[in-house]
This record gives C-alpha cells, structure tokens and sequence, in this order.
C-alpha cells in the first residue's frame, strides 16, 4: 500500500517544529520542568531543572527522584505521585525540600499530573518544580525579626506602647506597661491616652502634634495615672513608625516615681539634719585642719558669744576661741591618731574673754585618698554644770566631814569616859594594888582604842605607808581574840577557831588588825542583846573559789572570817555595806567608814570579801587574801614590850603642853636617873635651851605646840647648836614631813599614845647614838 508520506512528511515537521518551540519555551522559562517514568526516574527535563538541582543532563537522566532527597521527602514524594496515579488528579502547590549536586539544600513548590500513553495507560508523571528557596529566606527572616521585636516589646522592662495617632487609641501594649497602671489587657481594647496621661487634653494632643511633625521626640517628664488614681512618675521617649501606611506613635517609659520618692526622701532628711543642725543646743561645727571654721550652727554663735555666724567664721580658732592654743594641739593629735574623741574637756574662751567649759566630741573628715580635710564635731558647755559640781562636791565634803566628826566625837567620848571612870576610881584611896593595876589596864586599852581609831581615819585617808611583810594570821587572831573578849560586853562570847596548816599571808600587820578590829567592832554592834562572834581561819585552794570570783591571782588563799549572831541585814544594806560613809546607824554612832576602810585594805593586799547575812540570822564577811609561799616571819603587836632597858644620867629637856604627859615623861625619866628640866611651850623651849645648852643632851618636844610648834623648836634650837639632839612626839605625822624632818636632822619620832618602854629605848637610843 501507497500511502501519502508527504503528509506523513508534514506532519512530522509540523511535529518536530512544534516539539522544537516547546522546547525552546521549556528551556526559557524559569521553572524546572520534568517527566518521570512510574518509578520515578527522569525521563525528560529542561535546562532550568538541570539548574535547580546542579546535575548536568546526562548525570540526570535516569536519575531517580530518592537520589535528590532525603528519606522523608522521598516518601512525601512517593505519597503524592501515588495518589495522582491512583486518582489522576493532578496535585498542585506542594513543597519539597530537594539536594542539589553540591550538597545545598533547595525549597521547592511543584505541580504533579500523571502521564498516559494513547491508549491512555499511565505511564509516568509529568512536572513544574518552582524554586522558592529565596522566599522562604526572606519570610523566615521576616517572621524571625517579628518575633524578636514581639519579644522586646513584650520582655521590656520599661512600658511600652503604641497607639493611633488620630483616634488617640491604644493599639498594643507590653505587660509592663499593664503592670504599672493597674489595667487589664482586656481594658485594653477601650483604652484611650486620656484614660492614663494625668495632663490636661490640650497638653496631650500638642505632644502629639509635636510627634506628628518631628517623627520621634523626647518628651521628657510626664505624669500617668494609675487605675486606682495614684500617680507615676515617667520620662517619655515618642517615636512616629509606619503600619499598613498609617502613622502609629510608640512610646517607650521609664518609671522613676522611686527615683522621685528617694529624691524628695533626700530633700526631706536634708532638711531634717539641716533643723537638727540649726536648732541643736549644743554648738555643732565643722573646721579646716588649720583652724578655720566652715560651718556652725546657732547654738555655736551663742556658745561664743559671737554676733552673727559670719564675725565666727573669721575667727582663728586657736588663738581666738582656746583658753590655751597649747590645748587643742593635744586634742588634734589625739583626733588624728583615733579618727574620734568623745567627750574630751576642753577650755575655751567668749568673745569677751571669759572663760567656758565644754566637751567636745569629734571626728575627722577625709577624702578619698585618706587625707584629713575637716574635723566635725559637738561642744556641749558644761560650764555651769562644772562650777555645780564643784560647789555640790564642796557641800557633800563638808557633810560626810561632819558625820565623820560626829562619830568619832561619840567614840572619843567613849573612850574618855572609859578613862574618866578609871582614873577617878584610882583617886580613891583605899583601893589595893591589885585594883590600881587592873584599872590602869582599862586607861590603857581605852588609850590604845582611841590610837586606833586615829590610825583608822589616816588609813581611810592614806596618810600612812603599809609594811607588807609575810604574817601569821593565827597569832594576829589569838591575841585579837583574848583582847575583845576582855573589852566587848560580857553578853557576847567569843570564840576564835583556828586552821592549824595556815599559810602566811603577805600583809601590812597594822591593817589587818585594823580590818579585825572594824568587821568585829561592827559584830559587837549588830549583837546590842548579846550573841556568840567567831573569829576563824581557814585555807582554801583557789580552784574552789574560781566560780565565785573570776579574777584570782593567787594559788592558795587564807580566809578570815568574822561571823556573828546578831541582826543581819536585807539586801539593800549589803549592796550599799563598802560605800564610804554609808550607815544605818543612828547618828553619832556609826561613820560609816568602817567597811569603806575594810574594803581598801583588803583589796590593797590582791584580796576581797564576801558577805552572808540575812536579816534575823546574823551575818559572816568572809576576807580572802592571797597565802604567801615565804616562810613567816614571827609577828609582834608591840615589839618593845618585854624589853629591859637600860636608864641614863644625862639632862633631858621636855616640852609638852599638856600637864599630864609633861608629869608622865618626867617622873617615868627621873624614875630611870636622868635629870629634868621642864618648857610648857616653843618659846620657853628654846629660851631655857639658849641657857642651858651645854648641860642638855636630849630635849624631847611635842610637835603640836603652841606659840612655837614642835618644829620650830628643832629649827631654832639647831640654830643654837647644830647637833642638838631631838625626839619629836606626836600622834599623827604625815610621813613627807616625818621623813622632811629626818633629813633634817631629827633623830627619832614618839608616836602618841606612847608606853613607857617606847620612851625609854628611844631616849638611851638618841642619846648613844653619835653624830
Ligand atoms: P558603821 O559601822 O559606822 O555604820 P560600817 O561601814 O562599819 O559603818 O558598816 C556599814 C553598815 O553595814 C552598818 O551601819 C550596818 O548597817 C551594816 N553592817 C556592818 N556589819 C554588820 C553586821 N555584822 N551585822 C549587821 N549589819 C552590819
Ligand atoms: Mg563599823
């Protein structure tokens, strides 16, 4: 059969051509075109698919589509070119993620239909692959850069906000801003810039109009008003942004109501340190380190008597406002050295030249590197307050003088009545010897008492040196003890109770006798109706004693206790028992200087005291003093007692006063073979020595004399002859003129009351000694 290939011819050119068009249009355009057999391998493609996936044409054909993707978009793949198949629907739109040759990734949307052959099998898929990878990017970017300004927006810490412009709406807001004001995000659909910007409307809108016309502005400090009314305080920034072409405002707070609130805080403490300042009583001051004054306040001007503050600023200050300049050169250099002194005394002086007291308590102002710039400080004038003082402490002077006086005027009557008694007992003629000695005996102990209470009042005074020496307390108790059993009222027993292994103890024997004496003294006292006074010692190791007096300095110590049975006392007593002059007895019975005097003795030997009483029950002072590790030395009261001395033939001149003593002196000397001669005072003293000096070896004078006293007689009898030889007898010398004296030639001192014995050694004593 013939059959017309012209036609045939035709068509196929016409076919060619058109296959050649298509695949000029294919190459042209941009998307990737593709046919896939139904395993998915390529079967045709155009250049720009070759470009999307970076093969060249012949690496692609037959390539299969798993060879380009990964596994999940394989399947996506597989899915889609399954359902077009089965359905023959062809699926648009849908997005693949391809790898290029070179590794990159690409996004692409793609259209797939399905391909059949004329008889209308299916026999592969045909394609349009668009790259959006670019896209993609970009709305990435675009939603990334969203959600970071959302993010700022919504995390500031400031409010802020935006609004319309023109129906002055608030369009969004951060939760901060919600925050501050109180408003929920529900009100804010109906919230206008009126409801919170606590302005006037007309201000508002010029803020506006200002934002409208200059883009973005600083609009500086403005008020917001809170939901519930109160106020905040907000520095604004505004600034004009596009959305959807229409003008947004977005304003950006800051809320400084606490900075607002410390500022005024601030302003107001000012304000109250100023006043404190200047209505202080006391002067308060702030001065250069050279003397100038800064700043003072009222209180100072007056203090000084200035006019005004500015005549005080000029002053200099240690010349014109220091008693004695000398003075605050001490001051500052005990400033500079502690950085603060409290209420350091200083004299200062007025205007007018007048002298004022004050205490000033200071500190110095440095700089940052350390460096003093200002001393500040505080003067109170105490002034009057000094010359009070003065006058009370003269006032309470003469009190306690006066009570102390009282009771020693009632003990000396005591003791002079004592003596009285006996004497005038004496006088009666028929007494035997027997009765004369015991009587003397009293005269005796009633003289020794009344010595004693002197030596108490110039212990209580100072006016005598201690001689520490190791003591056996034991023999100091034993004898004290035989000695108030003797004097005390026969109602009162006596009983001492002695620890046998007593260490000695370091101590002024005088003193400690001086301390039995008053603890038993005062036993007596509290024991008017009678009672039982023991007097015991004991030794104690310190550890015992530890918890109860925390600062022991001693191993060992000796207690002496004096214990009695009589009234007691209540608490208040015991509290107040040590201080000088503190007495529940009536006056004229008690000075209340017995314990004072205890106390200083005790605590002078490193010991202390402990009292028990109760009031009914009696009471015990206990008196701990340190055991010393020395052997003893043996003790003696009176250490010239049982000395036999020997008497003399030489002149003695005595010179006294008092009748009494000038007889004592005489016939006990002329009793011992020495002769006499006799001066009632200084003046005659020292007439009858001029006379007689060569004859007189010794002259024994008293000290308190009148006329002449008993130093003025050693003076001038020395002018007479520079070797004269003197004993003074006295019952108190203070020891600077005692030792004064000594230097200056006086051989030996009596002390009043004096014993026969004492007498008569010191005078064989002078006599001998050479000069
Ligand atoms: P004075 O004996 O002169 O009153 P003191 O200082 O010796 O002074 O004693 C002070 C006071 O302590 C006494 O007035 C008395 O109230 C009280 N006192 C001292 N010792 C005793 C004691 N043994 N019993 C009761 N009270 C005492
Ligand atoms: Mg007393």
């Amino acid at each position: 059969m013939i059959k017309d290939i012209t036609d045939n011819k035709l068509t196929e050119e016409a076919l060619r051509e058109g296959e050649e068009r298509y695949r000029t249009i294919l190459d042209d355009i941009e998307d990737g075109y593709f046919e896939v057999d139904i395993a998915g391998n390529f079967t045709f493609f155009n250049d720009s698919m070759c470009k999307i996936l970076g093969y060249l044409p012949n690496e692609m054909m037959g390539m299969n589509n798993q060879e380009y993707m990964d596994e999940g978009n394989a399947r996506k793949v597989y899915q889609t070119f399954n359902r077009v198949y089965i359905t023959g629907i062809p699926a648009k739109g849908f997005d693949w993620e391809l790898i290029r040759k070179d590794g990159k990734r690409r996004f692409v949307e793609a259209s797939v239909s399905p391909m059949k052959s004329s008889t209308g099998k299916a026999i592969g898929f045909r394609g349009i692959v668009r790259d959006i990878t670019e896209r993609k990017r970009a709305e990435e970017a675009l939603r990334e850069n969203e959600e970071r300004y959302q993010a700022l927006f919504e995390q500031a810490i400031v409010p802020v906000y935006i609004f319309d412009p023109h129906t002055k709406r608030v369009l969004e807001a951060n939760s901060e801003f919600f925050r501050i004001l109180g408003y929920s995000v529900e009100e804010l659909e109906t919230l206008h810039v009126y409801d919170f910007i606590a302005h006037n409307k007309e201000s508002v809108d010029r803020d506006i109009e200002h934002v409208l016309k200059e883009g973005s502005r600083d609009i500086g400090v403005r008020n917001w008003r809170r939901k519930d009314g109160t106020l905040v305080h907000v520095i604004v920034t505004a600034s004009l942004i596009q959305q959807h072409g229409k003008d947004i405002v977005c304003i950006i707070a800051n809320d400084i109501t606490e900075l607002k609130q410390a500022e005024e805080d601030l302003r107001q403490s000012e304000q109250k340190y100023r006043s404190l300042f200047e209505e202080s009583k006391d002067e308060v001051y702030i001065t250069t380190p050279e003397g100038k004054i800064l700043d003072v306040n009222p209180a100072g001007v007056k203090l000084f008597g200035y006019s005004s503050k500015e005549e005080l600023l000029r002053v200099d200050i240690p010349r014109q406002l220091y008693w004695n300049s000398h003075q605050r050169e001490e001051y500052k250099r005990l400033l500079d050295k502690q950085g603060y002194v409290k209420d350091f005394e200083l004299e200062m002086k007025t205007k007018d030249g007048k002298k004022i007291v004050v205490l000033d308590t200071g500190s110095v102002v440095r700089d940052s590197s350390g460096n003093i710039v200002a001393y500040r400080g505080i003067v109170r004038d105490i002034t009057e307050r000094k010359s009070l003082e003065e006058q009370l402490r003269h006032s309470q002077k003469l009190e306690s003088l006066g009570t102390l006086v009282g009771g020693i005027a009632h003990d000396f009557n005591n003791i002079l009545g004592i003596i009285i008694g006996h004497a005038s007992l004496l006088q009666v003629a028929s007494i035997d010897k027997e009765e004369v000695s015991r009587r003397a005996e009293a005269i005796m102990e009633a003289t020794e008492r009344g010595a004693s209470l002197v030596k108490q009042m110039m212990t209580f005074a100072r006016k005598t040196e201690p001689v520490f020496q190791p003591l056996d307390l034991n023999m100091l108790v034993k004898e004290f003890a035989k000695m108030i059993n003797e004097t005390f009222p026969k109602t009162i027993k006596v009983c001492s109770r002695i620890a046998q292994d007593l260490p000695p103890v370091v101590s002024d024997a005088t003193q400690i006798h001086q301390v039995l004496l008053n603890l038993c003294i005062n036993a007596r006292d509290a024991m008017p109706k009678g009672g039982t006074l023991t007097i015991s010692t004991k030794r104690v190791n310190a550890e015992k004693l530890g918890r109860r007096f925390p600062n022991l300095t001693a191993q060992e110590y000796v207690v002496l206790t004096v214990a009695d049975t009589g009234i007691g006392m209540d608490k208040n007593t015991q509290r107040r028992l040590f201080e000088p002059f503190f007495t529940t007895k009536p006056p004229g019975h008690g000075t209340g200087l017995g314990l004072a005097t205890v106390y200083g003795i005790v605590s002078s030997h490193g010991g202390f005291i402990h009292v028990e009483s109760e009031p009914g029950k009696g009471a015990a002072f206990r008196v701990y003093m340190p055991a010393a590790e020395k052997p003893v030395l043996y003790y003696q009261t009176s250490d010239l007692s049982d000395v036999e001395v020997n008497g003399g033939s030489e002149t003695i001149l005595i010179v006294d006063d008092e009748e009494y003593l000038r007889q004592f002196m005489e016939s006990l000397l002329i009793s011992k073979g020495y002769n006499i001669l006799i001066a009632k005072d200084g003046e005659q003293a020292v007439e009858i020595y001029r006379e007689h000096h060569k004859n007189i070896a010794l002259v024994i004078s008293d000290m308190g004399l009148p006329r002449l006293s008993g130093e003025d007689v050693f003076r001038q009898i020395r002018k007479v002859n520079p070797n004269a030889k003197v004993i003074l007898a006295s019952g108190l010398v203070e020891p600077v003129l005692e030792s004064e004296l000594l230097k200056a030639g006086v051989q030996e001192f009596i002390m009043k009351p004096y014993t026969q014995t004492e007498v008569l050694v010191k005078t064989r004593k002078v006599l001998d000694a050479k000069i």
